[in-house]
């Protein structure tokens, strides 16, 4: 499965795998990791390594397929309903750390959405996080850490997440959807989230996004044209464009790069370059509510100015 392959590359996997062979797991962690949509996913293989009896999260043992299906005695899940964690859930919870774990050495705890608990819930976590009783282990993840009281934060071990890289994205991904265009476009845009990549490799409007990118880099012939093709961008999903058109260009730069002639379609080097610059740099002014059809009209003009611009040079 691809979520195990991305998380098995991480620093955090890597730092808790070592802290259990050595004996020495904290009592308390907080994973932050951006990638919210899998986030309790990914919190279920660092339970599975945490607890499984062959060392790494073999999948094989019993507490690895038990905890797969959320259903081992030893591992308890929050929120037990809904998306947030609540008074109740910590209610259901501190009661259970007086109790021994039935079969394995460690009694874990997983909270999953953290950064969505109230201060009531978080201050009655706080004495379980103060004074641990032995044998537990409480595994919290949040997309950030902002919301979480100073007082929870200094109890725990904090080790991020960070988005993936394109790379390791596409290839956990590729192995189980196959090489393709299509999923290389969406892992571009994706920022690294997996939830972010699936989304758009399912959706066919990054699709038709990408064609009228390639029809603009392609057709584009004069500043006149800016006027016609304007009118196809969909204002209301301008960032989308902007990253699906990057991904576009950076390709168009890998190409112009390798084939040796620094030239790709008619667009040199630093054409694409300059034009990168352009989607960057209104990619940040949109973020500050810059006009989006300035933006979409500086865009078209950059893509149409630069590329005759360095033919000239
Ligand atoms: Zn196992």
């Amino acid at each position: 499965m691809y979520t195990e392959e991305l998380i098995r590359q991480t620093n955090a996997y890597r730092i808790i795998s070592g802290e259990k062979s050595r004996g020495t797991l904290s009592h308390a962690y907080l994973i932050v990791c951006p990638d919210g949509e899998y986030l309790r996913e990914y919190l279920k293989i660092f339970a599975k390594l945490i607890m499984c009896e062959n060392g790494d999260g073999c999948g094989e043992c019993r507490p690895c397929r038990l905890i797969e299906k959320e259903a081992y005695a030893d591992c308890t899940f929050y929120p037990q309903s809904g998306s947030k964690i609540l008074t109740a859930d910590i209610d259901d919870l501190i009661p259970q750390t007086y109790i021994r774990p039935l079969e394995n050495k460690t009694r874990l705890f997983v909270l999953s959405g953290a950064e969505n608990m109230a201060a009531a819930p978080q201050n009655k976590l706080l004495k379980t996080l103060e004074e641990p009783p032995a044998n537990v282990c409480i595994l919290m993840g949040a997309t950030s850490d902002y919301s979480l009281l100073p007082t929870i934060k200094s109890r725990v071990k904090k080790i991020d997440v960070p988005p993936f890289s394109e790379t390791a994205l596409y290839g956990a991904l590729s192995r189980e959807l196959g090489e393709s265009e299509k999923l290389r476009r969406a892992v571009g845009i994706s920022g690294g989230k997996l939830g972010a990549a699936l989304a758009a490799y399912g959706n066919g409007a990054t699709e038709k996004t990408a064609a009228l990118c390639k029809k603009i880099i392609k057709e584009m012939k004069s500043s006149k044209d800016v006027a016609k093709f304007i009118g196809y961008i969909d204002k209301d999903n301008i960032s989308d464009f902007i990253s699906v058109m990057k991904n576009e260009i950076m390709d168009m730069l890998k190409a112009a790069v390798s084939s040796g002639t620094g030239d790709c379609d008619g667009y040199k080097v630093g054409a694409l370059l300059a034009i990168e610059d352009v989607l960057s740099e209104k990619e940040r002014a949109l973020a500050f509510n810059a006009n989006v059809q300035m933006a979409a009209d500086g865009i078209l003009f950059s893509i149409v100015e630069e590329k005759f611009r360095w033919q000239k040079l």
